[in-house]
């Protein structure tokens, strides 16, 4: 599993990125988190601690591809 976050409602408070042991989630541009899946366990620490409750955890096969905002 991967943690998954959906950009358009996250406002990067940064709580998510705070509680991950891999360093695998990431504030990106001050707009929103986005997940390094490559680092990503599957823990759900992040998604427990989001206080929007916008980061799931889905199978590294149906991850869509995280939108950046440019
Ligand atoms: S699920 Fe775990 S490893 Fe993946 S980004 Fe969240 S806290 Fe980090
Ligand atoms: S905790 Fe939730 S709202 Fe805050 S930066 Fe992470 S995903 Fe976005």
């Amino acid at each position: 599993m991967k943690a998954q976050v959906d950009t358009n409602i996250c406002v990067a408070c940064g709580c998510c990125t705070k509680v991950c042991r891999r360093n695998a989630i990431h504030i990106y541009k001050g707009v929103h988190a986005f997940v390094d899946v490559e680092k990503c366990t599957g823990c759900g620490l992040c998604q427990r601690e989001c206080p929007a409750s916008i980061i799931t955890l889905v199978e590294g096969s149906a991850l869509s591809n995280e939108k950046k905002v440019v």
